[in-house]
Formats: C-alpha cells, sequence, structure tokens
C-alpha cells in the first residue's frame, strides 16, 4: 500500500515536473523567437502592390502638390508610412518593373547581370533564373496575381512568377478600369486564402486623355501656372504631338497638358480608392500590406525633355512609395533614400519569410521605419536608350553618360539638377565623400 502511494508521488512529481519545464520552455522560446523576428512583422498577411505609370512624386498630395489629385492616396498615407525619396531603377518601364519584381538592378551592371536580351524583340527579359516575389509567394501557397496594363509586360517577364497574368493592354479606353474590376473579382475569390496581387495601371502615361470628367478636373484651375508657354523643337516632340505651325518649334500651353496628366492621376486614385474600399468593407485592412507606387517619373519641360521619361534626373527618377502594414505606426514620413530593388526583400521581412539576401540586389529597409540601425544605400540606376548610368545618395547625384560626360549634383543645393559641378569645378569630384567616389569607380571599371 504504501509502495503504491509513493509511485503514485512520483507521478505527480513528474508531471508537476514536466508542466514546469513546459512553461519554462515556452517562454523562452517566446523571448527568443521575439528576438528573432522582425519588426514590423505581419505573418501570413496579403499582399497588394499598386503601381501608375509615369508618376512624379510631386504631383501626390501628400507629397506637397497644390492640387488635390490623390485623396485616397494620401488617405492611406495618413495610415501607413510614406518615404519621401524612392528612386526607380530606371526612367523607363521595361527596366524599373522587373527590376522592382526581381530586385534585381538592370542589365549594366555589369557585377549582376540580371536580364538577357531576347533576339527578337531586341529588348530585355527578366532572366528564368532570378527568384521574384511572386515566385516566393507563389511557393508559399500565396494565391497570386498580376493585372498589368503596359505593352512591356510580354517582353520582359515582368510578372514572372505570378499564377495568374493577366494583361489588359488593348482592351480599349476603359483597360485600367477593367485593371481594377478584375483585381477586386480576385481578391474576392481569394480572401479565404491568402493573395498577391500586382495592379500596375497605364495612366497617367502620354498621350494624357482623362476619363470621365477628370480632363476639367483641374483644366480651369488658375491657382497652377509653372511651365507656360513652351517652344519644343520639332525633332524633340513627344509621339502624341503634330507640328502643325512653320519653324523649327511648337509652341504649346504646357500647363493645359500638366493639368491632363493631372486629371489622369485623380482618375486613377478614384480606382485605388475602390480597391481600398473593398479591402475595408471585407475587413481585409487588418491583415493586408499595401504598396503604392510609380515605375518611373516624368519630364514636362525640364532638362530639354517634353512629356517624356528617359534621363536620370530626379523629375524622372523619383517617384512615390506609400506603404501600409497593419502592424506599423500611422502618419510617419522618412526622408532618407530608399530604391525600387529594396522593396521586394522589405516585405519578405513584413511577412517574417526566409529568403536569400545574397541573390538580391535589394536590402530590407524594414529597420529604417522601425528606427533601428540602417546603413544608408546609394540607389543605382540606369538608363538603356542612352547607355548611362547615376549613382544617388541623400545628398549627392553623379550621372555618366555613354558619350563618356559626367555629371555631378548637389541635391541639397540644387534639387533641380540644374548647375552640373563637374563643367564649373574641375574638382568637383573631391566634394564628394570617399565612399561614394569609391562607388563610382567601382561602376566605372
Ligand atoms: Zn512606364
Amino acid at each position: 500500500m504504501v509502495a503504491v502511494k509513493s509511485k503514485k508521488k512520483k507521478q505527480l512529481y513528474l508531471i508537476l515536473l514536466i508542466c514546469l519545464e513546459l512553461i519554462v520552455i515556452s517562454y523562452f522560446s517566446f523571448s527568443f523567437l521575439s528576438l528573432l523576428n522582425p519588426p514590423n512583422e505581419c505573418n501570413s498577411c496579403n499582399v497588394l502592390i499598386i503601381t501608375m505609370d509615369s508618376l512624379r512624386a510631386d504631383h501626390v498630395g501628400s507629397y506637397g502638390y497644390s492640387r488635390n489629385t490623390t485623396p485616397n492616396i494620401d488617405k492611406l498615407a495618413e495610415k501607413g508610412v510614406l518615404f519621401q525619396n524612392f528612386i526607380a531603377s530606371g526612367p523607363l518601364t521595361f527596366i524599373s518593373l522587373p527590376s522592382l519584381m526581381s530586385s534585381k538592378y538592370p542589365v549594366l551592371t555589369k557585377a549582376n547581370v540580371s536580364f538577357e536580351k531576347d533576339e527578337d524583340t531586341h529588348l530585355f527579359y527578366l532572366n528564368e533564373s532570378h527568384v521574384t516575389l511572386a515566385d516566393q509567394l507563389t511557393g508559399r501557397n500565396y494565391k497570386t496575381a498580376a493585372f498589368t496594363v503596359t505593352g512591356w509586360t510580354k517582353y520582359t517577364n515582368m510578372d514572372k512568377g505570378f499564377q495568374l497574368k493577366n494583361n489588359l493592354l488593348d482592351k480599349g479606353p476603359y483597360e485600367d478600369v477593367i485593371a481594377r474590376e478584375e483585381a477586386i473579382s480576385f481578391i474576392n475569390d481569394s480572401m479565404d486564402d491568402k493573395f498577391f496581387v500586382w495592379v500596375h495601371f497605364q495612366s497617367p502615361h502620354t498621350p494624357y486623355t482623362p476619363l470621365y470628367q477628370y480632363n476639367e478636373t483641374f483644366y480651369k484651375d488658375n491657382n497652377y501656372r509653372k511651365y507656360g508657354l513652351i517652344d519644343i523643337p520639332n525633332n524633340k516632340l513627344p509621339h502624341f504631338l503634330v507640328n502643325n505651325e512653320p519653324g523649327g518649334y511648337y509652341t504649346v500651353d504646357a500647363d493645359y497638358f500638366v493639368s491632363q496628366y493631372d486629371g489622369e492621376i485623380r482618375f486613377i486614385d478614384n480606382e485605388i480608392g475602390k480597391i481600398i474600399e473593398f479591402l475595408e468593407n471585407h475587413d481585409l485592412m487588418k491583415n493586408t500590406i499595401i504598396a503604392i507606387s510609380s515605375d518611373h517619373g516624368e519630364s514636362f519641360a525640364e532638362h530639354g525633355l517634353y512629356f517624356q521619361h528617359e534621363y536620370l534626373y530626379d523629375d524622372q527618377l523619383k517617384i512615390p512609395l506609400v506603404l501600409y502594414n497593419p502592424k506599423f505606426p500611422s502618419q510617419k514620413k522618412i526622408a532618407k533614400q530608399v530604391q525600387g530593388v529594396d522593396l521586394y526583400p522589405t516585405i519578405m521581412e513584413f511577412l517574417n519569410l526566409p529568403y536569400k539576401k545574397e541573390e538580391l540586389d535589394g536590402k530590407s529597409f524594414n529597420n529604417l521605419i522601425a528606427q533601428k540601425p540602417y546603413e544608408e544605400r546609394i540607389a543605382y540606376s540606369e538608363s538603356i536608350d542612352y547607355n548611362s548610368f547615376s549613382l544617388r545618395t541623400n545628398d549627392w547625384k553623379y550621372i555618366f553618360n555613354s558619350n563618356g560626360s559626367q555629371e555631378i549634383y548637389d541635391l541639397v543645393k540644387d534639387p533641380e539638377e540644374e548647375e552640373n559641378l563637374l563643367i564649373r569645378k574641375k574638382d568637383a569630384m573631391n566634394l564628394l565623400d570617399n565612399k561614394f567616389r569609391r562607388e563610382i569607380k567601382r561602376y566605372m571599371n
């Protein structure tokens, strides 16, 4: 009898010991995991990336624009983080969007050849060996879909890795509206699972023909007159302007075209508003990460380029990035520069998913948002048409042109990049810090 009692006691003691051990182990592993887990972690969250073509950051309301072009984006910016210096990997769609989706720099970075030349089209095709953000999430049981309205999708493979690839170009004047409708329909069918959706709207790309009433929204707004009448040399006319005037110039009211460009932004902002409204009505804002951005900016008359985008100046490289993560603090603005290739690894960290960091050119800027140690990086961009590239810090821009000419701009004193310091000062290179000079040499070799 005594032996049985003591056996029971022993069993009880053993059970108590195991329970205690379990409590201790789970406590320590919980603490350990919290140390390991990145800040802003949003496990199993959905991802929605929306880009619109040719959107300059300075034409977005929350970036300080005087016109009310983006009420819906501005509302989202109040709930998330706005990056004041987000730099595209190039001023052309077929350079920047494959870079955004693959976190690989474009072709001229000799250390990281990212694109294969397609012999038939003579364009550049995203290498099949690169693992895109869509590849990552498709492989993790996300339902993934890309709704792109651009002629470049099929030539660049920019939607590599998405299960559903829906290129809606040439679906008529309402192609952007169709893209929005199809994206909402896909989310509606996928919300019981995790989803990753990318929508790329064609507007506000030229020829600036906004739908609905948006062609009049800003036209009669006399508060905004910046460019006035400009003379465009015939050989620099954009594709949508035909010169009916005699002589070598075509005189146009640039502010009229800017008002139509702004009308297109407002039109797309309205489409974005409908997608966000859908997410709100279906309680998806609590578990969806949203990024709103562009592929590149647009020059209206700056640097001798009229209603186009081909050069490496900030009007064509500085694009908006509004990032919403339910785990973020709201109403945050970050001035430190980040770049297109950095978005993919940042989203991977938000989702707390492992990935091969060494295979990507981008680096996560999650720590920057969380105010943890973050090493500032040089932004690299290139323009394939002219075989030129630029390196940019928060304070300086260096441009190397294919004809061998070089440019240096002091972005603090000269944000419009009007005075090339290498013309006036022979020793302009010495103005740059050692690290930047070393980086320039690395790219020159
Ligand atoms: Zn574009």
